[in-house]
């Protein structure tokens, strides 16, 4: 990659922890030290103190069987007890563990002591139905108290959950059920979205239906929110609440082997079919804990937990569950969108709760510099100290607006890179340690260890970028793909062989500091030059008219590929120019700013830009559509009605 353009890491702006901040820390720098003394001393002792063992392990990883990894695997624990029990037997059953706001407005707030209620009567109704250790459960629900309640009660009982996006088609539901082989969906009624109940019992009821109705699965058990009409199968179908009744209270959690499944998660789909990874339980919950604590700074005993994300995604497996509820933080859990019933809700939440920690990602920051600073500066956000971002890289301009708009010019934003496959945080700042800079992950968490290599596998050093791989196996990583063990070699361990390959460009700063580029399979080769996506879409994203943009390199006969933006112009600039003089500006903004070689051949200024349900901007959709080609996969798209559109504006 030496014909790399590295314009996005000129960015000079600096943000070092203030003397306060990094005085009460939670992390300090003596963890990278320790870290880099003793790696596997470093996760045991955060394994024993972050945890509590049914049975201690004797054992920390065990890599003999590589690339399937095995951490301290002589040991049991319950995951849900840890969540749980063990927070109301230390004497805080009474510390909320959940502010649940409803999207109507409607609140309910669960205390440790009420949650471990809930779970234990739950796992009861799941032992009654026959569901026993390593089944698994399909989990269709809305952004509720009772989704997170259905994972932590599958956890308790040794069952494998699968959760899906209550926003997937029953197609989508049905591939996920057979893949995993579900003999249990829990679901809702519908839930509240938009200002209104969207249904989604009769998806399931569709999903099981199709194929001639032949499934794995034996109950569903419906959670009642929407309200609204559902059809009901004899036999099958239970409502949760007449089954929590007729269940003992009473439920002790017993320890399992710390590599046994915890859950089964697909991929977000961005670059093709989605994959089902696996995870375990003691590494899982191991890294999950100590990333939430440390790259948070939580404060249990006072901080106020927003972690944006649907249980849908990894986010909010490790983030929202697994990982605040170990450490016993009390979170909210919002059920609807940002907008409604009025744009300004996220920031009204956030003032109801005094929320101390955000959680989100970047389309979500972009889509409210979209709509202007006017929105949030109605609420007050003085309570906010953390923000964290996740997902894609954050542009610098967005960076800067998320900590001026909403961290008030002082809270630190951790940019925190990792994926379904590695379970929690791989790379990221410590926010009383590190002096922050704006669209840089920065580095690698203490006990991990990652590199960026040429395609030839040499190690690149400052300055120089290629291929991000993580260089010794993890607590939390996957343990492979269900049911397609031939994928999992393939797809993280053919390149490198023992080193996984996670897919991403990245790039080392002149400090040594990690910038990611983009999806691999993104980068563009404009008549030999190869440019990121990320650093062109960072560029625009610097220009004051622009709210979001997408970068594509579409096949030009003279310079192998050519630069397609398309580009979403901030809601007070668009009436500025027309599109044709935006266009223009833009073209020539990207030239002045990176050169010449990476001035787009085309700016379309969009509407919208096709993303998956969990955000991401799904850039190879938009190259099939420049380059005139048939769209490829879009069952993870959040709306095909998108690409019509921008297709009929391209051709
Ligand atoms: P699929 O693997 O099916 O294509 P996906 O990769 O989008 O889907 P996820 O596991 O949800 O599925 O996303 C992980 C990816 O998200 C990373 O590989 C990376 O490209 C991107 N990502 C996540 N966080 C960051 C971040 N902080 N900075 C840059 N990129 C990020
Ligand atoms: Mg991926």
């Amino acid at each position: 990659m030496s014909n790399n353009i590295d314009n996005l890491m000129h960015e000079e702006r600096r943000f070092p922890p203030s003397a306060e901040f990094a005085a009460q820390a939670v992390g300090k720098a003596d963890l990278y030290d320790a870290a880099k003394k003793d790696r596997l001393g470093f996760w045991d002792k955060q394994a024993k103190e972050l945890l509590h063992w049914h049975k201690p392990y004797t054992r920390v990883l065990d890599w003999s069987d590589a690339p399937v990894a095995k951490w301290f695997d002589d040991g049991e624990l319950n995951v849900a007890y840890n969540c749980l029990d063990r927070h109301v037997l230390a004497g805080n059953g009474d510390r909320v563990a959940l502010y649940a706001e409803g999207e109507p407005g409607d609140q309910r707030v669960y205390t440790y002591s009420e949650l471990t209620a809930e779970v234990k009567r739950v796992a009861n109704v799941y032992l009654s139905l026959g569901i026993t250790a390593g089944d698994r459960i399909a989990i269709y629900m809305p952004m509720i108290p009772e989704a997170v309640i259905a994972m932590l009660a599958s956890a308790r009982i040794g069952a494998v959950h699968t959760v899906v996006f209550g926003g997937f088609s029953s197609d989508s539901l049905r591939s996920r059920i057979d893949d995993a082989q579900a003999k249990l969906v829990v679901t809702a009624d519908g839930g509240w979205r938009k200002g209104k109940v969207f249904p989604l019992k009769p998806t399931v009821d569709a999903a099981l239906e199709a194929h001639g109705g032949g499934s794995t699965v034996t109950n569903v058990l419906v959670v009642k929110r929407g309200e609204n009409e559902v059809t009901w199968t004899a036999g099958r179908d239970i409502w949760l609440h007449e089954a929590m009744a007729g269940v003992d209270a009473e439920h002790e959690a017993q320890g399992f082997p710390a590599e046994h499944p915890l859950f089964i998660l697909y991929t977000s789909g961005t670059t093709g079919k989605p994959k089902g990874i696996l995870h375990t339980t003691g590494g899982y919950l191991t890294q999950a804990a100590f990333t939430h604590k440390n790259i948070f700074d939580l404060h249990e005993e006072k901080d106020v937990y927003w972690c944006t994300a649907d249980v849908g995604w990894i986010t909010g497996h490790s983030y929202v569950v697994y990982g605040p509820l170990a450490n016993g933080a009390t979170q909210v859990v919002y059920e609807g969108t940002p907008d409604a019933p009025h744009p300004g809700r996220w920031w009204e939440i956030i003032e109801k709760y005094k929320v101390s920690i955000l959680y989100t990602a970047p389309t979500a920051i972009r889509s409210f510099m979209k709509l202007g600073r006017e929105i949030p500066a109605k609420f007050d956000l003085s309570s906010i100290r953390v923000l964290g971002s996740v997902g894609e890289p954050i542009n610098p301009e967005a960076w800067i607006w998320y900590h001026d708009i909403i961290g008030g010019g002082t809270a630190p934003i951790v940019d925190t890179w990792w994926q379904t496959e590695t379970g929690a945080i791989m790379i990221a700042a410590l926010p009383g340690v590190t002096t922050l800079k704006p669209g840089s992950a920065q580095v690698p968490i203490p006990g991990v260890v990652i590199d960026i290599l040429d395609e030839q596998g040499v190690p690149q050093e400052k300055n120089s970028g290629g291929l991000l791989v993580i260089s010794e196996p993890w607590p939390s990583m996957l343990r492979g793909i269900w049911g397609d063990p031939a994928r999992f070699q393939e797809t993280y361990w053919e390149k490198f062989g023992d080193k996984y390959f996670a897919g991403d460009g990245a790039r080392y700063d002149s400090d040594g500091d990690i910038w990611l580029l983009g999806r691999v399979d993104d980068v563009m080769n404009v008549s030999g030059h190869r440019l990121s996506t990320a650093e062109i879409e960072s560029a625009l994203v610097g220009n004051q008219i622009v709210a979001e943009a997408a970068v594509v390199g579409a096949a030009d006969e003279t310079t192998g590929q050519a630069v397609v933006a398309f580009v979403i112009l901030k809601k007070s600039h668009v009436d500025d120019q027309t599109p044709e003089e935006a266009s223009a500006i833009l073209r020539k903004h990207v030239a002045d700013q990176i050169g010449a070689i990476a001035r787009p051949s085309k700016v379309y200024i969009v509407e919208e830009l096709p993303k998956t349900r969990s955000g991401k901007i799904m850039r190879r959709l938009l190259q099939d559509v420049a380059e005139g080609r048939e769209i490829g996969d879009t069952t993870t798209l959040t709306d095909t009605g998108v690409l019509s559109i921008i297709s009929a504006q391209v051709h």
